[in-house]
């Protein structure tokens, strides 16, 4: 634990080299908490250069948290189509809604306040307030937990809970009470920047004097690698119906259709937005995916239903490792469902749909076009 003539060196020299050398961010040009609030919710799980341009759209879109509030949810999915994890978005907004309903548009300065919405915790309620407000709130995230585990060097597993509380203490010991925005912010640049998961450069850190990690000549080693979760094997088959004027059907997002979906095992990250309908599968993709079609749709009308193979899709979120098997389904007319919608299978992007479906849409656009070569043949 860095204290005393040390500390006030840290504090020092940490904000100096940030003040001089911090990049230039979107969000770091405001005190605005609805900006900065949005800035941290879009940089959970995405790397800065993926967010800036989503930030920008969104922010032109929904200028102040009335607008974001007022919004019709479908607009707030389509302008993070891309960016992943959907329930970021759906949280953001409802916690938009409760900002205008229980706190006249404002965002709330207090803590307790800012941990009563949808969507924020610890991490996201002391940036934003110290930042916006400078209330002196020390944030802590994987990020965070890296520098002051190599700054004290701390071994083992720093998301056990006893840990984490100790380097929260610390976190919370060296905020620099004058600064806290700018401290915190400190950290998280020295992070991403020096500081980081791999090869950090010590011999160029500001803070490299005061570091015990460097001076044992351990930085590199932490912190020390957690036990990795297996991976778990997932595959689904998906259905691209396609009619004759080139429409495909797409179910609702899960949220709105919990009722009607016999797939309830298949994960999350395939009907979370509109999305094909899609099951798990082990054994034969197309008997299965054929007999789900007969029951849910209830679809008798064209015989037998010719499913052409559309290649394979690969996808993976944290443990899990997903193949998806898209079939082309040529139909006359697109089976009837309550929910669904039908759109142009090109222009399915308009809608907010995930990473994953569009790239099952375009493997059936593919399949459609060898298939269209090899009949002109
Ligand atoms: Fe990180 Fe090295 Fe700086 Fe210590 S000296 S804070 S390990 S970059």
């Amino acid at each position: 634990m860095i204290r005393g003539r040390e500390l006030a060196t840290f504090r020092k020299r940490l904000l100096t080299w940030f003040r001089h050398f911090q990049r230039d961010l979107p969000w770091r040009r405001t005190r605005d908490p609805y900006r900065i609030w949005l800035s941290e919710i879009m940089l959970q799980q995405t790397r800065v250069p993926a967010v800036i341009p989503y930030y920008e759209r969104f922010l032109e879109r929904f200028p102040s948290i009335q607008a974001l509030a007022a919004a019709p949810q479908e607009e707030v999915l389509r302008m993070w189509s891309g960016l992943g994890y959907y329930s970021r978005a759906r949280n953001l907004q409802k916690a938009a809604q409760q900002i205008v309903e229980e706190h006249g548009g404002e965002f709330p300065s207090k803590m307790q306040g800012a941990l009563a919405l949808p969507g924020i915790g610890n991490y996201t309620a002391a940036a934003t307030l110290s930042i916006a407000f400078g209330k002196k709130h020390a944030v802590l995230d994987g990020n965070v937990a890296r520098v002051l585990a190599r700054l004290g060097a701390v071994r083992g597993d720093l998301r056990e809970s006893l840990r984490w509380k100790e380097l929260q203490q610390s976190a919370d010991a060296y905020l620099d009470p004058r600064s806290p925005g700018d401290w915190n912010q400190a950290m998280m640049e020295l992070g991403a920047t020096f500081c980081t998961p791999k090869s950090p450069q010590c011999l160029l850190c500001p803070v490299g004097q005061v570091c015990e990690g460097r001076k044992l000549g351990i930085a590199e080693t932490l912190p020390e690698a957690r036990k990795k979760r297996e991976t778990v094997q997932i595959r689904l088959a998906a259905a691209v119906f396609a009619d004759e004027n080139g429409r495909t059907l797409l179910l609702p997002p899960r949220d709105d259709q919990d009722k009607v979906s016999p797939a309830d095992d298949v994960p999350r990250l395939a009907s979370n937005l509109w999305h094909f309908p899609t099951i798990p599968v082990n054994g034969n993709p197309t008997t299965k995916l054929r007999s789900y079609l007969r029951s849910y749709f209830e679809y008798e009308h064209e015989g037998n239903l010719r499913l052409v193979a559309a290649g394979r899709i690969r996808h993976s979120v944290t443990y899990r490792a997903v193949t998806v098997e898209p079939f082309r389904i040529d139909v006359k007319k697109l089976p009837r469902l309550d929910g669904s919608r039908r759109v142009p299978l090109h222009e399915i992007t308009d809608l907010p749909v995930s990473n994953l479906t569009r790239k099952v849409a375009q493997a059936a656009l593919v399949a459609a076009s060898v298939s269209n070569r090899k009949h002109d043949e």
